[in-house]
């Protein structure tokens, strides 16, 4: 069979996708070569008469994310809320609280002046790293050299915020730049998918249906939302969603399994990874009905030649220094597009269309259809979901870190021993040796 076209897009996840939709539309001939036998790479969207429709790879979105939002709209796509209106668990030590609001309350207030510093510190730095070059940040080789959980023993005092374990061996540079790239800390650790993130209805995969390690899926009923907050090495999943319909209908949690937990676990059969999963969550919702799970559904994304690994691509210290420039760089006639090479949520869907169309923007130049200037375009904020301003409070933004509260500590004891001293001798208290 042969094909006569002006461009070839090679893969067809979303990025691959987008690029040629916007080729298409300019008015091109457009072939896409994709080595597995599904397009959508690492969305991937399960049907079947027990869950209806379900994610098992990426699926939410939230404000912000201007391109998927309005690529969902215009190909039919609804979203709707992740439910967290109920009470979510947060479980450590063994045992578990029930909490609502984006964090689990963190009773400490050492513990809590050293998180608070520790994401108040990494915001100043994302001020310093430009989104389109973070090489080109002041101090960039440094900040690039040195990983997360060097960055986290620097600053911590008190245990790393869980959330932060599986990026411990990313480079600074670049776990900060894509924390700073995505609205800041307060967005980013607010948890956008629960407080405000939605999910595509019916599944991301439409997406594709309409244009041509999430890991495991577990239906069982319970009191709470789905959300839980598990810490502990033993814990096989350290965070899980409400994964219920909208209507709501097939109950469900979605539990993630990271790093080295995931590795451990794929040793395992299926089935005894379910009986582990079953168990953690018996425990931490404290019912024997977690037990007797409806229907499990999972994928191990470690296993998938074509995207090897989940959710993305993250740089061990150094590369982007050395190698970040020449990501988007076309070669010849050959332009990349990706995930990864997107400077606004990079490793997410969002980033996916923001480098497919950008791409496709590039051969449109180089074919002389648009000029240079057009090929970045800014996209307008989605009036269906509008970002809300997040805020911090006084307190968050000047409460001391912890060394700067053993110092003022320190100095506070100092002056009051000079006032003491100064007052005694005022009233001759004090006697000359
Ligand atoms: C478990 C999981 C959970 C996630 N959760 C979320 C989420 O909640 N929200 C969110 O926004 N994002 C999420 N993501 C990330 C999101 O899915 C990805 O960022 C996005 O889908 C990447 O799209 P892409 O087109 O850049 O890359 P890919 O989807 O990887 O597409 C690349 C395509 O190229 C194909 N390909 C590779 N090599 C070749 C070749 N040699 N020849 C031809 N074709 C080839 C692949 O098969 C694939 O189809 C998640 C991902 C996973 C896996």
């Amino acid at each position: 069979m042969s094909y006569k076209c002006d461009v070839v897009v090679v893969g067809g996840g979303i990025s691959g996708m987008a690029a040629a939709k916007l080729l298409h539309d300019s008015g091109l001939n457009v072939v896409v070569l994709e080595a597995r036998d599904r397009v959508g790479g690492r969305t991937y969207t399960i049907r079947n008469q027990n869950v209806k429709y379900v994610d098992l790879g990426g699926s939410y979105v939230g404000p912000t994310q201007n391109r998927i939002l309005r690529l969902a709209k215009e190909l039919g796509l609804e979203t709707y809320r992740v439910n967290d209106v109920e009470y979510q668990i947060h479980h450590v030590k063994g045992k578990s609280y029930p909490f609502k609001g984006p964090f689990p309350p963190v009773w400490n207030p050492i513990t809590y002046l050293d998180h608070n510093n520790l994401w108040r510190t990494m915001d100043d730095m994302g001020q310093e790293i430009p989104s389109d070059a973070p090489w080109k940040a002041p101090l960039a080789e440094e900040w690039d050299h040195m990983t997360m959980k060097e960055l986290l023993n620097k600053i911590c005092w008190t245990s790393f915020p869980c959330p932060l374990s599986p990026v411990f061996q990313v480079s600074r540079l670049l776990h900060v730049e894509w924390v700073a790239r995505h609205g800041g800390a307060p967005r980013v650790t607010a948890r956008w998918e629960a407080e405000s993130g939605r999910s595509l209805e019916p599944g991301s995969s439409s997406l594709f249906e309409r244009m041509v390690n999430v890991f495991f899926h577990l239906v069982i009923f319970q009191d709470f939302c789905g959300t839980m907050v598990i810490e502990g090495e033993e814990a096989p999943v350290a965070y899980t969603l409400d994964d219920t319909k909208p209507d709501g209908n097939y109950a469900a949690i979605m539990g993630f399994i990271l790093a080295h937990k995931a590795r451990k676990l794929a040793r395992l059969t299926k089935e005894e990874r379910l009986k582990k999963l079953c168990e953690l969550y018996a425990k931490v919702l404290g019912s024997k009905e977690a037990l007797k799970p409806v229907h499990y559904e999972e994928k191990n994304w470690c296993e998938e030649q074509y995207s090897g690994g989940c959710y993305t691509t993250y740089f061990p210290p150094g590369i982007m220094t050395q190698y970040g420039r020449v990501l988007r760089q076309p070669v010849g006639r050959i332009f990349f597009a990706g995930t990864e090479t997107a400077t606004h949520w990079s490793g997410y869907m969002e980033g996916a269309v923001e480098a497919g169309e950008r791409a496709a923007r590039e051969v449109l130049h180089a074919i002389g259809k648009i000029p240079e200037d057009e090929i970045w375009q800014p996209e307008p904020e989605s009036v269906d979901v509008p970002a809300q301003p997040i805020t911090t409070t006084f307190l968050e933004r000047h409460l001391p870190s912890v060394p700067g509260l053993l110092r003022l500590i320190g100095l506070t004891t100092v002056v009051s021993a000079i006032a003491l001293g100064f007052l005694a001798h005022k009233r001759g208290l004090l006697l000359r040796i």
